[in-house]
């Protein structure tokens, strides 16, 4: 197999799995961020969503914040009176759901984009 040298990081990757550009060949992750570049940085996963699933969207990550905010109040409380292991895996997994949550929310609303 023929390797090629990437134009945006030099990576040597296998000209098969290049881009062709005008500037020469381009690996996958460098066409991405060329892409994203091209589109002004901006986050576009939202644009095949309407504004009202958009909205659902919005409104079930909040519910997805809250529920997480319990889960890790409740996985602290087993932390410290039944379980460590349990507690901590309840936290932890409550503390991921108000992440996401949060993140989602800021997506649908149009305040993440990157
Ligand atoms: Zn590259």
């Amino acid at each position: 197999m023929s390797q090629v040298a990437c134009i945006g990081c030099n990576l040597m990757i296998d000209v098969a799995r290049a881009d062709v550009t005008g500037r020469g060949y381009r690996c996958n992750a460098c066409s991405m961020k060329a892409s994203m570049a091209a589109d002004g940085g901006r986050n576009d996963v939202t644009d095949h969503l309407t504004v009202d699933e958009r909205k659902q969207r919005a409104a079930s990550a909040g519910t997805e914040m809250v529920v997480g905010g319990l889960v890790a109040a409740t996985g602290l409380l087993v932390f410290l009176t039944v379980s460590g292991l349990f507690g901590m895996i309840a936290a932890c997994a409550g503390l991921g759901m108000t992440s996401h949550g949060y993140l989602t929310r800021r997506e649908m609303t149009g305040e993440r984009t990157s």
